[in-house]
């Protein structure tokens, strides 16, 4: 036992983007309030939001297909899509203030230009992508949305998923040249880097065990150190970005909110090729329809990405089961998030979901040769020796009871829970993920501080231009910040520097 006690504003629990971006926020607001983040690991960034732990895609729904399900009178719902969208400008916007203050010295460090692709096969499938072309391309958010069917533009574009490709079967896709790949380990490490120049705390090695309520309303977190010895440490306001670690820390805090809710773990493989010859003849990300029984973040796709300054290939995620919540966790992680106040909730998830469990266990236990089946509908001629297999990280999605799904019911968003009184809140959730970061953690600052929002909103303002309005009814400001955006993140397509 240590006797160090400290008493800080803001504690951020883990260095991954969710916290990276609201102790970046805050700083901007505040830059007087004291901030002092504990991360378990040795290194920020190392849990989901790593670059090889997640497909590092700017979600913009520009490509997803499961944000664009079809009605039962046959048409395409794009509201989802268009949600993710804005929410997706407001990151952009955001990184484009953090670089023009050069507290980002490059962009390209983590964000590429890269065209968004939709694929499909097969007659029905084939309708449906023009469906959704034909819904989206007229929507001033997704302009410049191409559809093809025609083979020999399809081989323009994805040469490498149409030569060799065997059967006759109809297949098209849409194209987007306004997407992104982006870094989130990188970005994540250049915003604590800054963080730490600002005074920030960084605490590494130093895991939260427990969260309590003190006398004046402010929280006492119990903290082992790199030494192996108890910290205490106060702050009158906790965020609890953990990633995959936040339900049990949520559920430690003992706040009424945190009560009746599960997490079902879902964790990834990603095959990734290395091979120059392969690299060169693929630049997209390239989105597939997820199969019969998969859930929705396990949707193929094959992705050029730009880690370590080197181009590589990644296809999947292969999604699987494994009772851990973090990547770095504990095979007792499911067990012990089962509480007497969300058993009942965890019992019905668990009854309504023997499918996509028997699933994720099937999956699992995929041979390398049974993966590189489900590679070759993309790469015809995809070779087992050009290919490796990375686990990627853990998603925990969010099980609740709702109105609609009744009791345990799975949840495929990210959820922002915060005490009544603004002074704890947690992230729980993967997914739209660490692209909204900065929607979501605006959300975690409306709802903590509701008493400074007046006082924010012109620095806010200043940061996001479009910050409480919806673009699509602002198309000039659309506009500029489509402009402004791809400018200040160098974002036009140009010869790449990376090999
Ligand atoms: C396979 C996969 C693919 C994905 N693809 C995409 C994508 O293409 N695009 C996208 O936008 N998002 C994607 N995501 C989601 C995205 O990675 C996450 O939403 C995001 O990284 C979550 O960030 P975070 O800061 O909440 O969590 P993390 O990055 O996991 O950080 C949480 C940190 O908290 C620390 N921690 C946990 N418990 C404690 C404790 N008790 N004490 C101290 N520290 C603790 C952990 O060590 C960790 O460093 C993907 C996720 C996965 C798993």
């Amino acid at each position: 036992m240590s006797n160090r006690e400290t008493k800080t504003d803001v504690i951020l629990i883990g260095a991954g983007i969710m916290s990276a971006t609201l102790g970046t926020l805050l700083k901007e607001l505040v830059p007087e309030w004291e901030i002092t983040v504990f991360e378990k690991l040795e290194n920020a960034g190392d849990e989901s939001s790593n670059e090889w732990n997640n497909a590092g895609t700017g979600h913009a729904a520009l490509c997803e297909l499961n944000y664009t399900a079809q009605k039962p009178d046959g048409s395409i719902d794009i509201s989802k899509a268009i949600e993710i969208n804005e929410q997706f400008q407001v990151s952009m916007q955001f990184w484009s203030y953090l670089v023009n203050s050069k507290l980002i010295r490059n962009p390209q460090d983590f964000i590429m230009p890269l065209p968004h692709m939709s694929m499909v096969q097969g007659e029905e499938n084939v309708a449906f992508l023009k469906k959704r072309f034909e819904a989206m391309s007229n929507n001033p958010l997704f302009q410049g949305m191409e559809f093809s069917d025609d083979p020999a533009k399809l081989m323009e574009w994805i040469p490498l998923i149409i030569q060799d490709r065997p059967s006759n079967e109809p297949i098209a896709a849409t194209k987007i040249d306004s997407g992104t790949d982006v870094n989130f380990g990188a970005l994540t490490r250049i915003l604590f880097d800054h963080l730490k120049s600002k005074n920030v705390n960084m605490k590494y090695k130093h895991s939260v065990d427990n969260i309590k309520r003190a006398s004046d309303g402010s929280w006492e977190l119990k903290v082992r150190n790199d030494r192996g010895n108890v910290e205490r440490h106060h702050a009158k306001f906790v965020f609890i970005g953990g990633g995959g670690g936040s339900l049990h820390l949520l559920q430690k805090s003992g706040i009424p909110e945190g009560k009746h809710i599960g997490g079902f773990p879902v964790s990834g493989i990603f095959m990734v090729c290395k091979n120059p010859d392969v690299v060169a003849q693929h630049h997209a990300k390239v989105y597939g329809k997820a199969k019969l029984g998969a859930p929705p973040m396990s949707v193929p796709h094959l992705d050029t990405r730009f880690i370590d300054n080197k181009k590589s290939l990644l296809f999947g995620p292969f999604a699987g089961f494994s009772p851990k919540f973090l990547k770095t966790g504990s095979m007792f992680d499911l067990v012990t998030s089962v509480k007497p106040d969300n058993l009942v909730t965890m019992l019905s998830a668990g009854a309504k979901n023997m499918s996509l469990t028997k699933y994720l266990i099937e999956q699992v236990m995929l041979s390398k040769e049974k993966r590189m089946e489900e590679l070759r509908e993309f790469i015809p001629n995809a070779k087992i020796e050009d290919w490796d297999l990375v686990v990627a990280g853990q998603r925990v999605q969010v099980i609740k009871d709702t109105v609609a799904g009744g009791k345990g019911t799975l949840q495929f968003g990210t959820e922002v829970i915060n005490a009544a009184d603004g002074s704890i809140a947690a992230l729980l959730g993967a997914s739209p993920g660490a692209s909204t970061a900065v929607h979501v953690m605006l959300e975690v600052i409306n709802k903590c501080f509701p008493q400074h929002m007046k006082e924010w909103e012109p620095k806010i303002k200043e940061m996001i231009p479009s910050y409480g309005l919806s673009l699509l009814e602002n198309l000039d400001l659309l506009h500029e910040i489509h402009t402004s955006t791809a400018e200040t993140l160098a974002l036009k397509e140009k010869e790449l520097a990376y090999s």
